[in-house]
């Protein structure tokens, strides 16, 4: 007998040579039905592997990330058989699940295929999906493997079996189709009901343009129609809402080519936008005892060489600049930490003075392979709502809790309320790879695990993955469609402190090191208006909006009228602007609704006589428009400001 242990720490009895498939059985059968993977002792087995040691098991269905892995990682071995039965002759090299679905990269020879042939392509799939094959993984050794490809003159095949080890060489067989494979595959090809192949793309074999072009067919697969349906909807919504096209259409912001790439220039409205996002922050952060800093965009060489970045980052960085005399070099600034150490050490300090909290939204430069860039999510130029504090080991606790209070404010107001947040210590084996005294981190990952109780965060706790210099918080979103974004970072650094010698005087009159927090709600301005935009589709909250209302006049008659509503407007700090052009009534409110304008005030004759305004919602179509007072609409929009956006409370 062996003793099989389960996720909620149920420890069962079965024979040696149970499968993952008998125990989900021993639990329910609905259960047994939709395993579809499995993981013992933490590596991955097959539904069928037999287990002969004591061990713990963790069973996964589609709904875990697990599941879908070996859903997508099982289709692409039945996407690369139904490639070759339709084109004999194509050489296959390497095929793996991705985030979302799976790719095979594949040498089709003479033969080019485009979105023509994918119909042909997903009928075969299916075709031998609903044969329902089971996968079996068989060992062979490396004489074996070679001897297969050779056959099948595969160089690419050939190439990766020369690197592995004889002995761990292992296939895959189903159907007539067998694969160079580790395993981790769902019972049969019958559960995959859906398959669309989503498109075809160049790729070098091995990522090395040296290396010959290869075709790149992504595929996803789903368990039910219906997911694939959704799915599909779904990108249609994102590409609705991405902000690169967004940004157009809202002139939020652009890219030029002369300028260069990755670095966004804020149009007027965008720069509004940013405006109100920043003068929001500053205002909760003076309540939070932050003082603002401003530092310039360059710095000396000897800063990072100091604070250790330029050893870490310095030759995948913007090269240094130098001086035409003097001989000197400074870098573009990655990062404001540095800085903001050097405007700690202008004075001296005592225990009484801290905490120290400088906020600085402070644009950095961050070199990225034109690649890389995207939208305003990856970009070489960037705007952090950044801020150090500086406070004493017994200090974090508190200050902690506060840092995540101010977060989670910013969450709260602007609309995110489905996030959670990942505590990052220490790896329990390898304490010596951090630095700082063992004590001082005890202090700072209980301070941080603590808060976060503290404030009933939904949190994962992660082993391994803090940085060598300190503990973190990260904070995770899930947008409208469910995709997740990471925000906000809280980090703790006793690096920092240490490297530029920072110092306070403590109650014994002996000088101490203080801690540094680093701490970003937004995390950038950029990023964090790009997931704004994609989130909101564009309609922001109210109070965000730096145009929270047009007023469209029926002719130029009721100029002077317009004119007039726009004032009393602006006594009750209401955002507005007048369109008096000689234009149709029907046109100016299409085009109001295009920049999505959240009212449209409408005003004519009848108005004009009544002193009021015909009020219309952006996405209101088909209602009839509301005829109000200025001060009825005055308190309409308080009302809906102050439903999002309350004060922050210290
Ligand atoms: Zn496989
Ligand atoms: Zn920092």
């Amino acid at each position: 007998m062996i003793d099989i242990t389960l996720p909620d720490g149920s420890v069962k009895k079965f024979d040696a040579g149970v499968t993952p498939h008998d125990v989900a059985m021993s639990i329910s059968e609905g259960l047994a039905r939709n395993v579809i993977s499995a993981s013992f002792n933490g590596t991955t087995v097959e539904t069928k592997t037999p287990l002969t040691t004591d061990g713990s098991l963790i069973l996964f269905t589609w709904n875990d990330k697990e599941g879908k892995k070996a859903f997508w990682h099982s289709s692409s071995h039945v996407l690369a058989q139904a490639l070759q039965e339709l084109y004999p002759g194509i050489k296959l090299t390497i095929g793996p699940a991705i985030e979302n679905g799976f790719y095979y990269d594949v040498d089709f020879g003479d033969h080019v295929v485009t979105d023509k042939d994918f119909k042909t392509i997903e009928d075969k799939v299916l075709a031998i999906a609903r044969e329902k094959y089971e996968f079996t993984m068989r060992s062979a050794t490396k004489a074996e493997a070679l001897a297969m490809y050779a056959a099948e003159e595969n160089p690419y095949k050939t190439e990766l079996i020369a690197n592995l080890e004889d002995g761990t060489i292992t296939f895959c067989d189903h159907a007539t189709f067998t694969d160079l494979c580790r395993g981790g595959h769902i019972p049969n090809t019958g559960i995959i009901k859906a398959f669309k192949v989503m498109s075809v793309a160049g790729a070098y074999w091995r990522g090395d343009e040296k290396n010959k072009q290869l075709t790149r067919v992504y595929g996803i697969s789903f368990p039910k129609q219906k997911d694939l349906t959704e799915y599909l909807e779904l990108l249609e919504e994102a590409k609705r809402r991405d902000h690169r096209k967004l940004g157009k259409e809202l002139e939020l912001f652009a890219f030029s080519q002369k300028v260069g790439q990755g670095l966004p220039l804020w149009l007027p409205k965008g720069a509004a936008l940013r405006d109100r996002l920043e003068q929001f922050l500053k205002k909760a952060q003076k309540k939070a005892g932050y003082e603002q800093v401003v530092t310039p965009h360059i710095g000396q060489k000897e800063l990072y060489v100091t604070s250790g970045h330029y050893a870490k980052y310095g030759a995948d960085s913007f090269q240094p600049i130098h001086t035409p005399n003097e001989g000197e070099e400074f870098l573009l600034k990655p990062m404001n930490c540095p800085h903001h150490c050097e405007i700690y050490n202008t004075k001296p300090w005592s225990y009484k003075d801290l905490p120290k909290r400088y906020a600085e939204f402070g644009t950095v430069y961050r070199y990225e392979q034109s690649g890389e860039l995207h939208g305003l999510t990856r970009v070489r130029g960037f705007t952090q709502d950044d801020a150090h504090i500086f406070c004493t080991p017994d200090q974090l606790d508190s200050e902690f809790k506060k840092v995540i209070d101010l977060v989670l404010y910013v969450f709260s107001s602007l609309g995110f309320d489905n996030f959670s947040a990942q505590v990052s210590l220490r790896d329990k084996e390898n304490r010596e790879k951090y630095i700082g005294s063992d004590e001082n981190w005890e202090k700072a990952e209980n301070a941080i695990i603590n808060a976060a109780k503290d404030k009933n965060l939904t949190t994962v706790v992660e082993y391994g993955e803090a940085a060598f210099y300190g503990p973190k918080l990260d904070f995770m979103v899930k947008d409208a469609l469910g995709r997740q974004w990471q925000l906000g970072t809280i980090q703790v650094d006793y690096n920092l402190p240490e490297r530029f010698d920072l110092t306070y005087k403590g109650s014994d009159n002996e000088l101490h090191r203080p801690v540094m927090i680093h701490r970003a709600p937004f995390g950038s301005m950029e990023r964090f208006i790009a997931i704004l935009l994609e989130n909101t589709a564009g309609n922001f909250p109210l109070w965000l909006m730096p145009e929270q209302a047009i007023i469209l006049s029926l002719s130029e008659k009721y100029e002077n009228y317009a004119k007039k509503v726009l004032d009393l407007l602006e006594n009750h700090e209401i955002r507005a602007t007048v369109d008096n052009r000689n234009e149709t009534i029907g046109r100016k409110i299409r085009e109001a609704e295009v920049q999505k304008l959240p009212f449209m005030l409408i005003v004519g004759e009848e108005e004009e006589k009544n002193g009021t305004i015909s009020v219309r919602r952006h996405g209101d179509a088909g209602k009839s428009n509301q005829t109000m007072t200025i001060e009825a609409f005055a308190a309409l929009v308080q009302e809906e400001v102050d439903k999002t956006l309350k004060t922050f409370q210290v």
